[in-house]
């Protein structure tokens, strides 16, 4: 491959040109290989996110992020293969009920998952606050899993996009992250190269996403459909809902126990709305637009993926889920009609809780989060819980108390209400 001066590739782009395609090859290939500095991917970094990339340069971004490690190969799967992707957003445990769903209507969902860091919680967190669970996963096993039970998530190997860890973990520490064209090709370079056919992806905005502006969610979610389309799958996006955390808990074991909820034919309207949605974008997009994902959440088939999938991983879907040793309830201080509740203050609650963590060594607490009972448009009365608050020690509650402060609006009359799906962008 050429080789390029560094230097000259981070000028060209501070100075706002466009990257040439064997420019971005070699940026991103020998960044890996260790043979660009870490200031300066750095300091391009800085230069994409003030300058932005053209689709082509996006495109090719993402490619060579791709190239950096393997894809997998899902053609003998025997059924058609669908991902889903949420941008990530407080009380978001979708994928726990959606994945068997899916499944239970004839599809294969392949899910390579990540751990949380910050406010909003990662699914193998949550998952492995079931007994015996285990995220770690042979290729043969995942296979065998994907094949037999239809559902697997699993964390991703070290093989998946290698590029991206390396860059993410810069972004982190250098203010870049928020930049579309690097956010998009982050994304979508895993995505790719998980294998599936289809990808469904579950943009949030609002105070507890990433993207606090529709207009800028809209922009992302049309690049990374325009990348999916570009590699081959179908790819659809939804905008959807994070001003208020989804459903009524945060936590990890707390997340578990609604889901399983759901997936008994009962659980938070909102919960059961999104997942149904996303169910029937999922099939859609692989020819199975037919079937009706509502039918195997109530007569219980998507609830017997759910305990075959955790059992081939080696969890007990019947075992107690762990419960923190401690709590606190926040009481309404007037009653009325709850107006507003801050998604991102409640994340960061559950996160000071324990449930989340700092630096990614951080341990996690099984059982600790919140539990909300009311949500936008509840009546509540003064003297009654809004929150309550869970931990494994007392210690915790001074900090989550202070994130809550301020967190939620009384008033009275009727609140306005926010769509769930705010806008579809592809398909
Ligand atoms: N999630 C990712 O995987 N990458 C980003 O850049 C942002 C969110």
């Amino acid at each position: 491959m050429t080789a390029f001066d560094a230097v000259e590739v981070i000028r060209t782009k501070r100075d706002g040109g466009a990257l040439s395609d064997e420019a971005i090859d070699w940026v991103v290939g020998a960044y890996t290989a260790g043979e660009v500095a870490e200031e300066q991917m750095a300091a391009l970094c800085m230069a994409i996110l003030l300058r932005g990339m053209s689709a082509d340069e996006v495109s090719r971004w993402t490619g060579a992020m791709l190239e950096s490690g393997s894809r997998l190969d899902l053609l003998g799967v025997g059924r058609p293969t669908v991902d889903k992707h949420s941008t990530g957003g407080v009380g978001d445990k979708i994928t726990l009920p959606l994945a068997p769903l899916v499944a239970a209507c004839g599809a294969a969902v392949p899910q390579l998952s990540g751990r949380g860091l910050g406010h909003t919680g990662g699914t193998l967190d949550k998952l492995e606050s079931i007994r015996g669970w285990r995220a770690a996963l042979t290729p043969v096993e995942f296979d065998r899993q994907l094949r037999d039970v239809g559902a697997v998530i699993c964390a991703a190997g070290d093989d998946l996009a290698p590029a991206d860890k390396k860059l993410y973990a810069l972004r982190d520490v250098t203010g870049t992250v928020e930049a579309i064209p690097l956010i998009a090709s982050s994304i979508m370079s895993k995505k790719i190269a998980e294998g599936a056919s289809a990808l469904v992806l579950d943009v949030k905005v609002g105070a507890g996403a990433f993207m606090k502006e529709a207009d800028s969610a809209r922009e992302l979610a049309s690049t990374m459909v325009e990348l999916g389309e570009a590699y081959g799958m179908t790819t659809v996006a939804l905008l959807t809902d994070m001003s208020q955390p989804l459903g009524r808990t945060a936590g990890n074991a707390l997340e578990v126990a609604e889901s399983v909820e759901v997936l008994a034919g009962g659980g938070p309207p909102d919960i059961v709305e999104l997942t149904v949605t996303l169910a029937r974008e999922m099939l859609g997009a692989v020819g199975l637009g037919t079937v009706d994902p509502a039918d195997a959440l109530r007569d219980g088939r998507a609830m017997d993926v759910w305990r075959a999938m955790i059992s081939a991983q080696g969890g007990d879907p019947a075992a107690p889920l762990p419960i923190a040793r401690e709590t606190c309830v926040v009481s309404a201080t007037s009653s009325g009609v709850l107006q507003r509740l801050d998604a991102f203050a409640v994340g960061v609650a559950a996160w000071r809780l324990g449930a989340g963590r700092s630096r990614k060594e951080d341990q996690v607490s099984a059982g600790a989060g919140v539990v909300m009972h009311a949500k936008v448009g509840d009546s509540v009365t003064g003297g009654e819980p809004v929150f309550t608050l869970h931990a494994d020690s007392a210690d915790r509650f001074h900090r989550a108390l202070a994130a809550l402060d301020g967190a939620y609006d009384v008033g009275p009359g009727p609140a306005r209400r926010v769509p769930l799906v705010l806008d579809r962008i592809g398909g």
